[in-house]
């Protein structure tokens, strides 16, 4: 087990990287500590896949050094790294039985025979294998092969961290979850440095205790399910998570104010100095901006009203711009037009797309 440092890591496909553009991932500095449960977040194409690659040793990196504890592991083989990594995909024997299977990693690792079935066994039984053990691997649904997988990730009990790339991808979805809370489990009882890559919000949020967000090569935020909600760092996290996502309003600097059509946020919180005419973003989720009829507020278009269970979320239009907003309860919009109203307690401020100050007043 150890605590892995990612120290200006920087990757290219390309043989002759020139400008930014050319870099898969860009510039990441990180530390991931020991026996964490984390999810590493981000649209697809964004450089997950990559990262856990150079992490397990697949990949090279063009720049920077990977840690292990005090130890630079950078030109270290997949095989002396000590990690295990599950797949997108199954990763299985179909010439094997399953028993034969999860046994694998054990293999030529001197670990005695009845440790080694032992071992199996539990896993086994976490994942809910045993009744299939001495079944062909081959006979088996997509599932199974991709729980066998897990499951070879998850046997050997001395791994430095085990990796999870997007790992539920082949399972039905009503299993989804039920092995999302088992890893849950396994990582609680493991204590062993979990990183669950996915571009699934929900399933980052309920696995990790710490959440990395990536955007575009390079990490933008790392926190807690609660923090990344409650105060996204950048404009594309407090868009990316939440659903729908935070608002995002562009507005202009006038004095210590800011103005979003008639409606005036105090700049007091700003910790740095914003001039005048500077072009800023404040940011708001849904359930802070109310929907009314047409009146005081800024005017909108309404695109729909969706019920989403306990509220109604409005689709609105603001100079071309999509928009989503909250409907009270006992309130309802006759037609097209309509007006929005934002709490300025809970605007966020953002400028080159960073945040600036959190709850303006
Ligand atoms: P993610 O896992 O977040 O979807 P990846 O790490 O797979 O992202 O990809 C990051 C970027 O690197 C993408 O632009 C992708 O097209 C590119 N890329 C990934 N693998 C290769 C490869 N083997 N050769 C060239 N480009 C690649
Ligand atoms: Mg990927």
């Amino acid at each position: 087990m150890a605590r892995i440092t990612l120290d200006h890591l920087a990757h290219a496909y390309k043989a002759n990287p020139r400008n930014a553009e050319d870099y898969a991932l860009k510039e990441i500095n990180h530390v991931w500590s020991q026996g964490g449960a984390y999810a590493l977040l981000g649209p697809s194409g964004c450089g997950k896949t990559t990262l856990l690659n150079i992490i397990s040793g697949l990949v090279r990196p063009t720049r920077g050094r990977v840690l292990f504890d005090e130890l630079d592991v950078t030109d270290l083989s997949t095989e002396s790294r000590n990690i295990a990594q599950v797949f997108q995909f199954p990763v299985v024997y179909d010439t094997m039985t399953v028993r034969e299977n999860l046994a694998f990693p054990l293999k030529n690792r001197n670990v005695p025979r009845d440790r080694t079935a032992r071992r199996v066994e539990e896993i086994a039984s976490l994942l809910d294998l045993t009744r299939v053990l001495d079944r062909k691997a081959s006979n088996l649904t997509a599932d199974m092969k991709q729980k066998i997988s897990l499951g070879r990730g998850l046997v050997r009990p001395d791994v430095a961290a085990i990796l999870f790339d997007e790992p539920l991808t082949v399972i039905d979805p009503h299993l989804k979850w039920q092995l999302r809370s088992t890893l849950k489990e396994i990582h609680r009882a493991l204590d062993i440095t979990m990183i669950y890559v996915t571009h699934d919000q929900t399933e980052a949020l309920t696995f990790a205790d710490k959440v990395v967000v990536m955007h575009d090569g390079a990490v933008v935020q790392t926190g807690t399910p609660e923090e990344l909600f409650e105060r996204p760092a950048h404009t594309f996290v407090g868009h990316f998570i939440g659903s729908p996502g935070m608002n995002i309003l562009p507005c202009r600097v006038e004095g210590s104010t800011a103005f979003v059509g008639n409606t005036m946020i105090s700049l007091r919180r700003v910790y740095r100095t914003l001039s005048d005419g500077e072009h800023i973003e404040l940011g708001i989720r849904p359930e802070f901006v109310r929907l009314q009829p047409k009146g005081a507020g800024l005017p909108v278009q309404v695109r729909r009203i969706d019920d989403i269970g306990r509220a109604r979320i409005a689709r609105v239009e603001m100079n071309g711009r999509s928009l989503a907003a909250s409907v009270p309860d006992g309130i309802s919009i006759e037609g097209r037009e309509a007006s929005l109203v934002l709490d300025p307690k809970h605007v966020h401020i953002y400028a080159n797309g960073h945040l600036v100050a959190g709850e303006a007043n």
